[in-house]
């Protein structure tokens, strides 16, 4: 029967052209093929190396849950469940999809603690969610032992479904559509010109076309190595088991998770399947995937996953009864953030991935293949992608080693603690500042963000750097609000080392950053500027400062998480305009020490040979400075509301101009300070970060960021159009500014604010929380918040007075808390102290 697929397969022609082509015909492939049928895109190729499913999605255990870490993660998964029903009805084929619920049990205070919080989120995404007490969680689950069990969690609308199934529904719908799917073709190679997709190739012919979708699995990586596309992921191996048939099993029992103790069961034909996500998981072919395999069964491994097994048997004692029937090991593609690939690869246009699922292909499938559609169709992402999207790694991320040892690691943390602040603890130590021992030796307490080793919070003398876990208030709470008292009140030191840093020279520098800013950055050289890059919707791309050096110079500073997407923003402008301008990346050849408080003036001019007052040196200026038998970049600027410079300094300086400061600073007691007094200081301040409170969804007009809007400056800049077409909408009409970005600080300073808490106005629910911290100086925790500006229940949108004389409250933990609101920051509205 294979042999006939195969044979004619083989006889139907290759085209010599194509729209788009799809390479993997798994869940994601068809997923996509299916989504640009739907949205007229029917000259589609869908080449799949051997049969449909043949990779991962035919082994996947089809869990089709749908609350995911983040909102708009949530949004795909959902539309996953909403699609597998449409597909029913427009195929006649079955999915096996069935509405059975989820429920989740937690064995321990913090889980209940973190399902309270997930219930929170759901209400944030429209889910039903029930929480249980310990005898309701045991009565949905009869078969369980409710032994040790505190309470647990319930959603009705997760259900299950059949991966086999539902690709296949998915393949016929596309065909039916026009798309064209081939089977038993690998692609051995894409063709580029000019930095270009110019077509692909295969073992029998080239296909011409304008665009490819990688969404080849665990073979991503080296598929898109031949073309230098960086796709970090590497297979582990994943397991389940299922039971001999067990008479009388409900069908209808919820998927069960009981992630204390790695484990999940649904029931499949009457049988259970339990499946695992062990904290120790095991890596799988890191010297490259086998590429002649397919339905690929690895083998058993009771050492490994007895311990598991039996823990499960005691909590489901008909495990034991029955015995099991099939002990089942399959690969999966794993990433060093456990978040998935998609998108348009960093220099390669026409390129577009969609890979490395962390398991969780199955159920984001839907929305993920929608998704790579849409963005392929209107050229962006339908909502705000950054979590998954390529641009967020580096090249050195697919180094195979790195991607082996953090996959022991990442599959367990699907089910492990997500702790707040909660670091990785393997392939550590990739990227650090040049000062990193001695910063050590100070006591830092390193986090890790795209590889850099940082500094989150300094360990008094005789303690040790090390997190000790859990939703209250950390062991590192109290050194922390010294670090920041240190700053609002004295002097700070601050490693920023790993910010991106690129260097833009040519004639056309000027005009190619001010085509790219909504600010004003071809002023005269010295002076930096705070500014947003949007994109053609008025959407918030990027945020960052560009300072000019010299007529033809300027320097981009920007976060280490986006240092890949900036760069990838300034080649694409720099190709699609023409400039006789270049970009280099100097993040490397740059340490940058921030000396940040009220006495950072005096300090550095006890050792810096520059005239440092408001009148030599006011807020914005930035010049060179020589410090100690140093030169360096000083630029006064401030991510924490205080007067402050940002030095800039050659790496090879750094550990020289790091000891001169720390020894003058003696005298003013100076601290040192790490990201999370960071992160408190800033949202006081009610500056935004870019990629949790504003991202490419939100315009600066929303934002409260038009004061960094030059409307009026020559030769305009991208996005002005649309914001202009927003702000004459007028406030809550379509098109016009429907939320506010607003600062809440909660009346009781006990509960603490993450991110994505509710925010409840007149007990109406209108927005969630993006970032929150506790804030040292205002006594309690504060948060950055959309609301909508409604009307919650019909009448006029709120103006900013009305919105601020609302009633808040703030969800934490499924408790509401009242909070109140600022459009100004609560800290030092008027900023007074970044200009003292
Ligand atoms: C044991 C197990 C249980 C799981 N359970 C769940 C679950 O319950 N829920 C869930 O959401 N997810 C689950 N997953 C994860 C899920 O199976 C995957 O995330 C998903 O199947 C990935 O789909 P894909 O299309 O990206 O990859 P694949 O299914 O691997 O598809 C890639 C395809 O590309 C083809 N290909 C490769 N190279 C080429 C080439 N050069 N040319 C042409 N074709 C090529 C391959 O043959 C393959 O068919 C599970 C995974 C495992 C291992």
């Amino acid at each position: 029967m294979a042999d006939a697929a195969h044979a004619a397969d083989v006889r139907r022609a290759l085209p010599a052209r194509a729209e788009v082509v799809v390479i993997g015909g798994g869940i994601i492939g068809t997923s996509v093929a299916y989504h640009l049928v739907q949205r007229g895109h029917t000259d589609v190729v869908l080449l799949e190396r051997d049969r449909l499913t043949s990779g991962t999605t035919w082994h996947a255990a089809g869990l089709a849950t749908q609350l995911r870490a983040t909102y708009n993660m949530s949004m795909l998964a959902k539309y996953s469940a909403e699609l597998f029903p449409r597909l029913e009805r427009e195929t006649g084929m079955g999915t096996g999809f069935r509405q059975v619920g989820s429920l989740g049990v937690a064995l321990n205070e913090a889980r209940m603690e973190e399902f309270r919080r997930s219930a929170s989120m759901a209400r944030v995404c429209g889910f039903e969610v029930r929480e249980l007490r310990p005898a309701e969680a045991a009565a949905m689950w009869p078969l369980m032992d409710p032994e040790g069990i505190v309470g647990g969690i319930f959603l009705p609308a997760d259900g299950v479904a059949n991966p086999t199934d539902v690709t296949m529904a998915l393949a016929k719908a596309a065909r039916d559509g026009g798309a064209r799917i081939l089977e038993h073709t690998p692609v051995t190679g894409v063709r580029t010109t000019d930095g270009r997709v110019a077509g692909v190739e295969t073992d029998r012919g080239t296909i011409d076309c304008d665009v490819v979708v990688n969404c080849t699995g665990m073979w991503a990586r080296a598929l898109g190595a031949q073309n230098d596309v960086t796709i970090p992921l590497h297979a582990a191996e994943h397991f389940y088991v299922v039971t001999e048939p067990i008479p009388g099993l409900d069908p209808d029992l919820p998927v069960l998770r009981v992630m204390d103790e790695f484990a999940y069961v649904r029931e499949d034909a009457g049988k259970l399947m339990v499946g695992f996500f062990e904290p120790d998981a095991k890596p799988w072919a890191t010297l490259g995937i086998p590429s002649d395999t397919s339905f690929i069964r690895l083998p058993e491994d009771w050492d490994h996953l007895g311990p598991y097994v039996e823990r499960m048997a005691r909590r489901l004692p008909v495990l034991g009864d029955a015995g099991i029937r099939l002990h089942f090991n399959g690969p999966e593609s794993f990433t060093p953030d456990d978040r998935y690939i998609l998108g348009e690869a960093p220099g390669l246009a026409g390129y577009f991935v969609a890979a490395g699922f962390n398991s969780v292909g199955f159920q984001s499938g839907g929305g993920a293949g929608r998704a790579i559609a849409d963005w392929i169709a209107d050229g962006y992402p339908p909502m705000d992608l950054s979590e998954v999207d390529i641009r967020r790694f580096l090249p050195w991320q697919g180094n195979r080693r790195y991607l082996h040892d953090r996959t022991t690691e990442v599959l367990g943390l699907l089910y492990d603690m997500h702790w707040p602040f909660r670091q990785v603890e393997t392939a550590r130590g990739v990227r650090r500042s040049p000062i990193h021992d001695r910063l050590a030796a100070a006591g830092a307490c390193f986090g890790e963000v795209a590889g850099w080793e940082r500094p989150n919070w300094y360990a008094p003398s005789g303690v040790e750097p090390r997190y000790e876990y859990s939703y209250g208030r950390q062991n590192w709470f109290a050194s922390s609000a010294e670090e920041h008292r240190a700053v609002r009140e004295g002097v700070g030191l601050l490693d920023q080392t790993s910010f991106g840093k690129f260097l833009v020279q040519g004639p056309d520098a000027a005009a190619l950053l001010g085509r790219l800013s909504a600010n004003d950055v071809a002023g005269p050289a010295g002076r930096v500027v705070y500014t947003q890059w949007l994109n053609e919707r008025g959407g918030i791309e990027a945020d960052l400062t560009v300072t000019r050096l010299s007529e033809t110079e300027f320097l981009v500073i920007t976060a280490a998480a986006t240092q890949a997407r900036e760069l990838e923003t300034v080649r694409r402008a720099i190709l699609a305009g023409g400039d006789r301008a270049a970009v280099t990346d100097v993040t490397s050849g740059y340490a940058v020490l921030n000396v940040q408080g009220p006495r950072s003036r005096e300090l550095l001019a006890s050792i810096v040979d520059a005239d440092l007052t408001n009148a030599a040196f006011p807020f914005g200026a930035s010049r060179e400075v020589d410090l100690g038998y140093a030169r360096v970049r000083a630029s006064r600027i401030t991510y924490l509301g205080e007067l402050g410079w940002e030095l800039l300094v050659p790496t090879e300086f750094a550990a020289h101009v790091y000891e001169i400061v720390v020894s003058a600073g003696a005298a003013f007691e100076l601290r040192h300070v790490g990201y999370h007094a960071l992160n408190s200081l800033r949202i006081e301040k009610a500056y935004r970060h870019w990629g949790h409170d504003v991202t490419d969804e939100d315009t600066p007009l929303e934002a409260g960021l038009g004061f960094a809007v030059a409307w009026d400056k020559p030769g305009g800049f991208i996005g002005r159009e649309a914001l202009l077409r927003q702000r004459a909408a007028g406030r809550g009409a379509p098109g016009g500014v429907g939320k506010r970005l607003v600062t809440f600080v909660l009346d009781d300073p006990e509960p603490l604010l993450l991110h994505n808490e509710p925010i409840w106005r007149d007990g109406h629910l209108v927005g969630k929380i993006t970032s929150g911290m506790f804030g040292h100086t205002l006594g309690s925790s504060v948060g950055l918040g959309w609301v909508a500006v409604g009307p919650d229940d019909g009448g006029e949108p709120l103006a900013d007075a009305s919105l601020l004389a609302s009633r808040y409250e703030l969800e934490v933990a499924s408790r509401r808390f009242p909070a109140t609101p600022h459009l100004r920051p609560p800290f030092d509205p008027a900023g007074v102290r970044i200009r003292s």
